[in-house]
Formats: structure tokens, sequence, C-alpha cells
């Protein structure tokens, strides 16, 4: 009897995606069936979940389990499983019209020379069916509702049809698939007997495959056992032989019968020992667990017993998924188990954000079965377990340091998580510092450890320098770091934006103070000469100093002689506990974010000026002479905007700044500016090449 049949448009990107599978070569096809059992296996873990809290769940299908029929006579591969099902929204939902984040960018990757088996990492992976299938038609009951039929070959619309006729499923969910005309070998028991060993083999439920066994049966009315083990043995010369004798007593017949084959172990490999467990296994787990195409980068398994009992088995993969800090996913990877029975993934409070790249599972003895999210934010063993597991990961970190190769591969994917890790993790906060890694002055190439820094510090060094900024590039030449390299002080760049909350709570390491090269309180050791000196040149520069801050007025807090810049004529330094330049660089950038810090936070800042510089000098001069020189007042301001783009500031009015300059480039030029602007002729003082000198002489 036919009931009504809906049909459906592919919202637009699936069907992108879905003519992408169709028509485009793709060498790695047989990772559709991983994909389709390890939706079987999530939906097996939802309804075995919810059957802890009410057992009635299971009545329609008490039993859990995977079953796979090949059928070479309609050419069709079918996988049923007893899982939780779909509803008819569901069904509408999650297989076609509502697109999932992952859809695009799985296209994107596609397009970037990505390999078709990544499909699961990318959340789409039942689409994989339509790889080596023309139409797939899914069968599926949920508990609350009735048993409904989705079928498509794809180009461009599916349908969904109530299903009152067909055989009744009880719960779960079948998928036909109407393979390709060259597909057939998917058919094969073998092949797919192989392929779930290679790609489903830690799958927590029985995988059964339907197999044909023919036997050769002999019927007869009077033989002996004897004679019925030989033939069954396969003498088949014997039978021939003894053919003749037999013949009338004998008749072989070939008997073709069914039977269900277990094709996955499913002793979960965290209650085996370490040492029995070679990598092989360790991978084909992680990628069982996590959809992963490439194998883990490292892994730990552990268990601890004593007050309280866990097994845990955790990985680090070798790249970050594509959506590590994506703010609406807030999963982490850890499947909780509890004697062996999976409760729930995603579990927030076992681990926290920063690790969530670490995947694996954590099995507890002590947990109750029927634990719900709500009670999970309370329970004390598992902020226990949550302890332990931290302190595992940094342990399996600093195991990953040992060698420098794996070591940078997982700072490149995951330095971002260790310095989130410094800024949230009070208590490991230490421990991860010794994980971080910079460039610096004297690094070159090579990455460095604050703990490398400290080996190589000068006698009488006290304080670990570093700097922040952009880039690199942006912070090599900084004014800032002249005296400190002149000096031969090692300067670490931190030029990746977390750096600056990073830093702002380490604050020192094995005792040494951070001191940052753009703010305050930088002392340098200075000999007994050189604080004369520079004594003297300060009282020397203290009528200039307090001309540029008039000048300046609001715009800095202080003008005073510098002992940080060696060529640069002067920088602007901020307060110790405000913003840097840098910092204030990202706040304004995080266009939506509340502006209310922005006042009291923003760089304070202080003009540094270096007397030891010729232009510094020749201003001190004029000022000196004259108190009022417009000239001084102009090329003041202009320095005060250089400094400002050198120290990493953004300027506030770029026009003006573009117009002072044009102005020195005239001058520069010896073009006359009279006729356009009589006035400005005296605010503008000659550059130091042309007709300075003798200009200079009249000042002296
Ligand atoms: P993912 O499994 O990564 O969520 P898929 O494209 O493979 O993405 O599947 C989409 C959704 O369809 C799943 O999230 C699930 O809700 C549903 N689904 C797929 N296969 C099954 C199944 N065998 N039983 C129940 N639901 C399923």
């Amino acid at each position: 009897m036919a009931t009504e049949t809906e049909t459906f448009a592919f919202q637009a990107e699936i069907n992108q995606l879905l003519s992408l599978i169709i028509n485009t070569f793709y060498s790695n096809k047989e990772i559709f069936l991983r994909e389709l059992i390890s939706n079987s296996s999530d939906a097996l873990d939802k309804i075995r979940f919810e059957s802890l809290t009410d057992k009635s769940k299971l009545d329609a299908q008490p039993e859990l389990f995977i079953h796979i029929i090949p059928d070479k006579a309609t050419s069709t591969l079918t996988i049923v499983d007893s899982g939780i099902g779909m509803t008819k929204s569901d069904l509408v939902n999650n297989l076609g019209t509502i697109a999932r984040s992952g859809t695009k960018e799985f296209m994107e990757a596609l397009a970037a020379g990505a390999d078709v088996s990544m499909i699961g990492q990318f959340g789409v992976g039942f689409y994989s069916a339509y790889l080596v299938a023309e139409r797939v038609v899914v069968t599926t009951k949920h508990n609350d509702d009735e048993q409904y039929v989705w079928e498509s070959q794809a180009g461009g619309s599916f349908t969904v049809t109530r299903d009152t006729s067909g055989e009744q499923l009880g719960r779960g969910t079948k998928m036909v698939l109407y393979l390709k005309d060259d597909q057939m070998e998917y058919l094969e028991e073998r092949r797919i007997k192989d392929l779930v060993k290679k790609h489903s083999e830690f799958i927590s439920y029985p995988i059964s495959l339907w197999t044909e066994k023919t036997t050769e049966k002999e019927i007869s009315d009077d033989e002996d056992e004897e004679e019925k083990k030989d033939t069954e043995e396969g003498k088949v010369e014997d039978v021939d032989e003894e053919k003749e004798e037999k013949e009338k007593k004998k008749k072989k017949i070939k008997e073709v019968s069914h039977e269900w084959n277990l094709v996955n172990k499913q002793k979960p490999i965290w209650m085996r020992k370490p040492e029995e467990i070679n990598k092989e296994e360790y991978a084909a787990f992680y990628k069982s667990l996590t959809n992963d195409w490439e194998e883990h980068l490292a892994v730990k398994h552990f268990s601890v017993e004593g007050q309280l009992e866990f097994k845990a088995v955790l990985f680090v993969p070798k790249r970050a998924p594509f959506d590590l800090f994506d703010n609406k996913k807030k999963a982490n990877n850890i499947k909780l188990y509890v004697r062996r029975v999976f409760i729930m993934d995603n579990c927030d409070e076992l681990i926290p954000e920063y690790l969530s790249f670490v995947k694996g599972i954590v099995d507890s003895e002590d947990l109750p079965l029927n634990i719900s999210r709500e009670t999970l934010q309370q329970n004390k063993i598992l902020k226990v377990i949550r302890k332990n597991l931290v302190k595992k990961c940094i342990e399996l970190f600093f195991e990953i340091a040992e060698n420098k190769e794996d070591y940078n591969k997982f700072y490149e994917a995951f330095s971002k998580n260790l310095k989130l890790g410094i800024h949230e993790d009070s208590q490991n906060r230490t421990k991860i510092a010794e994980l971080l890694r910079y460039h610096s002055t004297k690094s070159g190439d090579e990455l460095t450890s604050l703990k490398d820094y400290v080996t190589r510090m000068k006698e009488g060094q006290n304080e670990i320098y570093y700097i922040t900024g952009e880039s690199k590039k942006a912070v090599e030449n900084s004014p800032f770091l002249e005296k400190l390299k002149k000096k031969g002080y090692e300067v670490i760049y931190m030029v990746d934006a977390i750096d600056e909350y990073a830093i702002g709570q380490l604050k020192e390491f094995e005792g040494k103070k951070l001191v940052s090269a753009t703010k305050e309180g930088l002392k340098l050791d200075e000999s007994e000469d050189e604080k004369k000196k520079q004594e003297e040149l300060k009282e020397k520069f203290e009528g200039l100093c307090k001309v540029i801050k008039e000048v300046l007025g609001d715009k800095v807090e202080k003008v005073i002689v510098s002992d940080r810049v060696v060529d640069s004529p002067c920088c602007l330094v901020t307060g110790e506990y405000g913003w840097t330049a840098n910092m204030e660089r990202i706040m304004k950038a995080q266009a939506l974010r509340d502006s209310s810090m922005a006042g009291y936070m923003s760089s304070k800042k202080t003009m540094e000026i270096n007397p030891e510089n010729a232009i510094m000098d020749e201003l001190r001069k004029r000022a000196d002479a004259d108190k009022n020189d417009k000239s001084v007042k102009d090329l003041v301001m202009l320095l005060f905007e250089t400094s400002l783009l050198t120290s990493g500031f953004s300027l506030e009015d770029p026009n003006t700044f573009g117009t002072r300059i044009h102005r020195m480039l005239k001058l520069g030029l010896s073009i006359d500016e009279d006729d356009e602007a009589p006035e400005n002729d005296t605010d503008m003082p000659p550059l130091e090449d042309d007709a300075g000198e003798s200009k200079m002489e009249e000042v002296d």
C-alpha cells in the first residue's frame, strides 16, 4: 500500500558536495564503509546511553548490533544497526536540508587537494555512501516516531515516505546501497572483512557479516560415519574412486546456507596492557575514535589506582582540526565510559578548554552508570579524573618535546592552546611555560625555550627581556631593542596575539622576571661611569624634555631621557601595567568588544628621547636658545608621529602626518612654498643638509 511520498530539495551546499562526490574521481572510496559503521556506532551509543536511565527504551529491540549484508543478486550492500534511529524530522534535517558548518569547509579542503577520506572529520560522512552507490535507501525507526524511508539518487532531491508495509525494524536504521557497476568489489566477503578489520576494528558493538556458506552434503540411506568424514574433508579423488562402489548408496548435493560472521574484536584496547599493544593497534584505535585519516602524533595509555580507579588513553593528533577555536563548537574529544559502558562524548568536565585538541577515552570504575550531564558538574570523582588527565597531557607534551621534529609539528599546531593554558591554568602555569618556544634576537631560524634562554643569560642579567608585536619582521629592528642588542642581551620575540595575554599571567620564569622592552621599568645594568654620564645627560636635556612635553600636551604622559635607544632619536614606551602598543592594536581589531576597558587600559605613553642622537642634540640647542622656536614645535610633532609608527602604534590622523612629510620633501627639494602658503615659511626648519649649516651657526 503506497503512502504519501514527500520530495525535498537538498540544501544548496549539500547538493554541491554530492555532485563533487559523484563526479570526481577519488581513489579512496573504501572509506564509505567506515563512515557508515561509525554513524551506526554513534547511534548505538545514543540509545545505550538513554537506556541507562530508562530500560524500556530498548524494548523494541533489546540487542545492540551492526549487520552488514552483501547481496550479489540485487547488487546491494546493506548496513543495519539497532541504534537510536531517526524521526521523520531527523531524517529530513540530518540527511539533506540542513548543512553542517563542515560542508563548505570540506569542499574547500577537497579543492585544496585534501583526500576524500577526510570527510568524517567535517561531519558529513553519510554522503560518502555516494562514492560507491548510485542510489541509497535509508529505512529508519526511532522510538518516538513511525518507520520512514528516505531515498535518493542524489541529483538535487530526496524523498521521504512513511513505511507501513516494509519489514519492520523495531528500532534502528537500515541503509541499502545500490552499488555502481564498477563497485561490485564491495560485495565480496573478503573485501568487506578486510575493510572492517582495517577501519572499524575497535567499534565497541558486534559487527556481523552475512556470509554465504556452501556445504557439500551426501545423502544416503546407510552410510557409516567414517565414509562421511572422508568426503567432508574434500578428498575428491577418493570420492571418484569410491564412486563406482558407492554409487548406488550415495548422492552428493551442494547446500547453500547463510550465517552471521562476527568480524570485529570488541575487547576495548584500554583494558589491555600497554606493553602488549603495538603502534599500529593504537593508530587503528585512534582512527576509529576520531575519524582522522592520519595516525596520531603521540599517545599516552595509563591507569590510575588507589582511592579512585580509571583507565585512559590520550592521543595528540598531528594537526589542529579546521575548527579548533570555533566558539560555537564547544566540544572536547574525550569519551567517557563507566565500567566499559559508553556514557558520553564531549564531557566538558573532563578536560579544560585549552586541551580540547587532545582526543581519547576515559573509563571510570567509580562513577555511577546513570550519571547525567547535570550531576557531572558537581561530581568530585570527575574533578580528580580531570586533574589527572591534565597532568598526563602535560607529561605527554614533554615526551613529544624529546623529539625535535615531532615537537615542531606539535608546536605549530597547538602553541596557541599552550598559551591559552598559561592564561587559564594557574596550577600548571609554570610547567606549561617550559613548553613554550619563541624566536629571539639570538635564536636564528630555530625556536628557543625559556629554559635555554636562561642558560644563555649574561652574567649579572636577572631579567628575561621580550618584545611583543605584530610579526617577527615588525619587531626585529625596533628602536626598543637597540640598547639591549648593543649590550648583548637576548630579547624574545612574542608575535602571536595570544602572547600578550599569556605573558600578562606568566610574569616570571625560574625566578627571573619577564620584562617588556617596550614598557617602562626596563633598567639595564650600568657601570658607575655610565650612570654618571646618564645623570649629566639628563640634566643637559631637562629643558628640551619640558619643551617637548609642552608641545605634545596630553599625547604623552611624560618625556624623559632614555637609556634604551641607541640609534633612533626617540621611542614611545607604555606603562608597566597598561597595554602595550601591540595590545592596543589587538584590542582595536576586536571591533565588537566592550570598549569600557579602553579608557584606563589603553597605553599611557612616555616619550623617551635619545640624548646621543644628532637630531635630538640639535633640537636641544634650538630649544635652549629659544623656548618658543616654531621650528622646534613642528619637528617635535613630526618626531612624535614617526615614533608612534616605529613603536608599533597607529596614527590617529595620518593626513596631518602626510602633510608634514610633504612639506619636508618640498624643503628638501628646495621648492619655494611662498606662493602657496607664505605663513608656513617660519614653521619649517631647514633640513640638515642644505641651508642648515649657516642657520645652525646663527643659533649657536
Ligand atoms: P556526522 O555523523 O558526522 O554527524 P553524517 O553526515 O555522517 O555526519 O550524519 C549526519 C547525521 O545523520 C548524524 O549526525 C546522525 O544524526 C544522522 N545519522 C546518520 N547515520 C545514522 C544512523 N545510522 N542512525 C541514526 N542516525 C544517523
